[in-house]
């Protein structure tokens, strides 16, 4: 079967979760299902097989499950953005805009050296302010992003839009 029937079929939505009117796509069946898994990272990695990654960018919490996996993949290293209050080590900090409200995100000052080449990873983009504040801190420590991966796009939520206007090349699965 095609890939996009593949990952589609892998995932469940969940209606009301976690407030009313919401739809959740959930991806823990995705991962729970090795072949749609292992699917889902090649098909992230392949355009950067052989191309020269420092570091993947994954962020809390299904961003790690996925950027470890594609770290391993292109043998690269792992930085983990974190929920405020979770690093032990000196952080960079930012604000950055939910659905609903106004969070905090943060990664390690040493995580990242000038110029190395980056790839952010999450398991979907809805408004991408997740990812526009995780930009954020990669580029403050100097990181050249060379993409941001998603398996899932809500294009509605105009998140793709908002990361390409900050010279972002996205890369999703499926929408
Ligand atoms: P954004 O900041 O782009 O509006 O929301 C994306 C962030 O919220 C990501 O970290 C993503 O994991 C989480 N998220 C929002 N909606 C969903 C959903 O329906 N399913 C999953 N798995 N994650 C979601």
């Amino acid at each position: 079967s095609s890939l996009e029937e593949t990952l589609l079929s892998a995932i469940r939505t969940i209606p009301d979760y976690p407030k009313p009117g919401i739809l959740f796509r959930d991806i823990t069946t995705l991962l729970g299902n090795a072949r749609a898994f292992r699917r889902a990272i090649d098909e992230l990695v392949h355009p950067y097989a052989g191309q020269k990654i420092d570091k993947i960018a994954g962020i809390e919490a299904r961003g790690f499950i996925l950027g470890g996996a594609i770290a391993h993949q292109l043998s690269a290293g792992f930085i983990p953005i974190r929920k405020k209050g979770k690093l032990p080590h000196e952080t960079v900090r930012v604000a950055y805009s939910l659905e609903y409200g106004l969070d905090e995100m943060e990664m390690h000052k040493d995580a990242v050296t000038p110029g190395e080449k980056v790839i952010l990873v999450d398991d979907l983009i809805a408004t991408g302010g997740t990812a526009e504040g995780a930009t954020k801190l990669l580029r403050q420590m100097g990181a050249d992003i060379v993409a941001a991966c998603f398996v899932i796009d809500l294009p509605d939520l105009g998140g793709r839009s908002k990361l390409e206007a900050l010279g972002v090349d996205v890369r999703t699965l499926i929408a």
